[in-house]
């Protein structure tokens, strides 16, 4: 996470952003002070962004696109065959994440109820000696869900006041491709179990992301513009949600 916010930090200044489409290709441009544009496609969907100088044309960054479509697919089909994060076994001294904190495992075998018990910088797991590291995996999980639970709430109900809207469904689920979704018809919200080891803001950012499909479902323009409007350093938190999984990216 620090790391993170440090390259943000040094980054130029982002001056302008817009999303084109190019071969059925949702590409996102990023117009700052830079010498060279700078192709990236980002997991964990295949995400593509292009990164421009300020004079560059939207024609001129297509044609840059269109150029390199088959790497492009190339990278996407590769996150779609990358397992998302290294086997844990749910050892003690392991790192563990909990609201972007990183915290160490200590196992604790007892015949109590399985629980999980967060004190300082250790997240405790009681379970069984004969507990296998499928049913440890899964005592963590459980938690990480109870946790969200209680998080989810009241910031549904802030951005609901927010926005004046009610009605608003939601569930949890573990999801390969996404850290949410949303069907507007149902006014339904799904956020990936993910979201508890991110810090809070970026569960909030998929919130409000998932509230404004209920807005508009596509990502368009007037998407963007509200999601902007409502949360300005979006962008921020939906790439520290994707830096920690390896991005591709490439120079041109
Ligand atoms: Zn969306």
């Amino acid at each position: 996470m620090e790391k993170c916010r440090i390259i943000h930090d040094l980054e130029p200044k982002i001056v302008e952003t817009c999303t084109i489409e190019v071969n059925g290709l949702d590409v996102q441009i990023v117009r700052k002070d830079i010498k060279n544009l700078h192709l990236g496609v980002y997991p964990p969907d295949g995400r593509v962004r292009v990164a421009v100088p300020l004079a560059m044309s939207n024609d001129a960054v297509r044609l840059a696109v269109i150029h390199s479509l088959g790497w492009i697919k190339q990278e996407q089909a590769s996150f779609e065959a990358q397992p998302r994060q290294l086997e844990r076994e749910m050892m003690t001294s392991e790192s563990h994440y909990f609201l972007g904190k990183r915290y160490r495992l200590r196992v604790v075998t007892d015949n109590g109820p399985a629980k999980i018990v967060r004190q300082n910088a250790f997240l405790e797991l009681h379970a069984p000696a004969t507990a296998s590291m499928k049913q440890r995996q899964r005592i963590l999980q459980q938690w990480y869900r109870q946790e969200l639970k209680q998080l989810i709430p009241p910031l549904l109900l802030k951005w609901q006041g927010l926005l004046g809207i009610a009605d608003v469904h939601w569930g949890i689920r573990r999801m390969k491709t996404k850290w949410g979704s949303c069907n507007p018809t149902a006014r339904h919200i799904l956020f990936n179990l993910e979201l508890a080891k991110k810090p809070m803001h970026c569960l909030e950012y998929i919130l409000v992301h998932e509230l404004v499909h209920l807005f508009y479902r596509k990502h368009d323009k007037n998407f963007y513009a509200m999601l902007t409007r409502l949360m300005p350093k979006w962008q921020l938190y939906r790439d520290q949600l994707n830096d920690f999984i390896l991005s591709h990216e490439r120079w041109k």
